[in-house]
């Protein structure tokens, strides 16, 4: 199967009820041969949808302009995510049998046909249904392998983020603190 005929049966695919809910897949975006490096995310979002490409919200500015900075840009590298669709409520389903399924229908499949040199993978979820592997925060960083294709596990942009505001949060109230003392 080539790429051109995965995406259009992709973009079709009503097989589970995330897909029959929102009935939109998001199409993944950049290079369909050979990337250097497959990065997969978690799942679209609001913007995404509307937008019909991966990673365009806050966060995925962030991840896009990392993977600027260190070279990575659509003519090198394919951004997908774990499951193509929104998950109803922006909440990833906790019915693992359903992501599972999806993801041997799609992800594996986009893997075998893209044949991408490295993959980041971008969270816990990528980590969790590719590597089966669980604990981003001692997983970031290390590499591993899924059948063959070295896979760099880090955190998700939309966590780096969150930890920004919260410590600038907490640095106001220091702030705030120091003033009352
Ligand atoms: N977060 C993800 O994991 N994927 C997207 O496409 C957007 C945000």
């Amino acid at each position: 199967m080539n790429y051109q005929s995965f995406e259009e049966a992709k973009i079709k695919c009503t097989s589970c009820f995330i897909g029959k809910y929102y009935n939109v897949v998001v199409p993944s975006d950049g290079c369909k041969t050979n990337p250097i490096v497959l990065i997969v995310g978690e799942a679209p979002g609001i913007s995404e949808v509307e937008s019909l490409k991966p990673f365009v919200g806050k966060s995925g500015k962030l991840l896009r302009a990392t993977l600027n900075q260190f070279g990575y840009r659509k003519s090198n590298s394919l951004i997908t995510n774990t499951i193509p669709c929104r998950p109803e409520n922006n909440e990833f389903p906790k019915d693992n049998s359903l992501v599972m399924s999806c993801v041997h229908q799609w992800l594996h499949k986009e893997i075998e046909i893209t044949k991408p040199k490295y993959m980041l993978l971008i969270g816990a979820t990528p980590t969790r249904f590719l590597l089966s592997l669980t604990g981003i925060t001692h997983l970031r960083g290390q590499w591993a392998d899924y059948n063959g294709v070295p896979c760099l596990p880090t955190y998700h942009p939309a966590y780096v983020l969150r930890k920004e505001h919260m410590e600038d949060d907490q640095q106001i109230k220091n702030e705030d603190r120091k003033s009352v003392v």
